[in-house]
């Protein structure tokens, strides 16, 4: 059988969500709201599954999400798209991004990626018969430098995938570090599919930056549903990208999931019109919610890095004074109450920063219990 996936196990979040259930611990490690999305987007989502039509929708997705998503980042982002020839809806980002690599790289192209990953790149590039060329971030600020990515490309080089704002790291990638990848790509002739499913999770005042403003003919512009209307479990994603990279990145996505469900696509199509105060509030509800959980550890001798975008921060273990690995600290912090994510898990190359990651997306008390739990955790440590 396949060995890229012979080798692997279940994913660190499905695998940290079992022993927190098992436990019973406080969840702060798989990314998702603890509180479902607006009342109002589900209540659309129901009247459209009692109305239908409930049949295959339109490959592409359904015209009216197809505009709405185009009005969305013509308004949010500046972004000019062409409904027809630049917008498919997916079954998620994960799905978008499938379909980008099979879609994209020919086998035995090498694939740009930036380390720590997203837990599903990595064996998708492998699959797709790509060779990752991986360049290492570095914290606090996980910049993207030109002598790194110097480094990476090639005359090989056909795909590179980023991520803004960056799960897990939590920064966001400025308009300049998206202007120098620019530049590199339009040197070796790469296509970007750039994950930007945080694109609305962003704090202190800070805007992102999309890849496609820096490179318009050449970007792939993944979004997500799920991410912006706190409802992960839809699965409605979004990929925005010039005419030539839509018409083949169909011919993956007609053959992997083909449609997504049309009661959601409706659903999404009605939320994406939401008035700007929604997205500032869900911005400053996150940011709360950051600053609760920081505040709590901080106090208690924690050294956590910046979180500028996504609803994730990670400690670092060595500055807090935590003797323990990143996977013996969160398999020790769960008998202590609060389940996290490992970071070495979002490396492929030796030696990872020992840091572990907290979803902050959660109500005050489960926060504050979270909290507790890792502080008994590093007493005892
Ligand atoms: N995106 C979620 C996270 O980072 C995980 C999604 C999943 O479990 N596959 O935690």
């Amino acid at each position: 059988m396949n060995s890229v996936y012979a080798s692997l196990g279940a994913t660190v979040f499905e695998t940290m969500s079992r022993l927190a259930a098992e436990k019973g611990a406080v969840n702060l490690g798989q990314g998702f709201p603890e509180d479902d999305g607006p009342r109002d987007i589900l209540e659309a989502a129901a009247r459209a599954t009692l109305d239908g039509p409930n049949q295959y929708p339109p490959m592409r997705g359904l015209p009216e999400l197809r505009q709405a998503v185009a009005a969305h980042y013509r308004e949010h982002q500046r972004i000019e798209l062409d409904w027809q020839r630049e917008i498919t809806i997916t079954s998620g980002a994960t799905e978008a991004i499938a379909a980008a690599l099979l879609a994209f790289i020919e086998p035995g192209d090498d694939v740009v990626l930036f380390e720590p990953m997203y837990d599903a790149y990595l064996p998708m590039v492998r699959r797709a018969g790509g060779i990752p060329r991986i360049v290492r971030l570095n914290p606090p600020h996980w910049r993207l430098e030109r002598d790194a990515l110097a480094a990476a490309f090639s005359e090989r080089t056909r795909v590179v995938v980023i991520n803004t704002p960056h799960n897990p790291c939590a920064s966001v990638i400025s308009g300049e570090e998206l202007a120098l990848l620019a530049e590199f790509c339009r040197a070796h002739d790469a296509i970007v599919v750039s994950d930007e499913v945080w694109e609305h999770v962003t704090f202190d005042g800070l805007q992102h930056a999309s890849m496609l403003q820096a490179l318009r003919e050449r970007t792939l512009k993944i979004g997500s549903a799920g991410k912006m209307f706190s409802l992960t479990g839809w699965k409605v994603g979004f990929a925005c990208g010039a005419p030539a990279l839509t018409e083949q990145f169909v011919k993956a996505h007609q053959f992997l999931t083909f449609t997504t469900p049309p009661n959601l696509q409706r659903a999404v199509a009605y939320a994406l019109g939401k008035e700007r105060a929604y997205f500032e509030d869900m911005r400053a509800g996150f940011q709360r919610a950051r600053d609760r959980l920081v505040g709590a550890l901080a106090g208690e001798g924690f050294v956590l890095l910046p979180a500028r975008g996504a609803y994730f921060v990670s400690i670092d273990l060595a500055a807090s004074g935590v003797g323990m690995g990143d996977v013996a600290f969160a398999r020790h912090a769960i008998e202590h109450g609060v389940a996290t994510i490992p970071l070495s898990g979002f490396y492929a190359t030796p030696e990872p920063p020992n840091l572990v990651r907290l979803c902050f997306a959660k109500r005050d008390d489960t926060l504050d219990r979270g909290a507790e739990a890792l502080i008994r955790a590093k007493r005892s440590a």
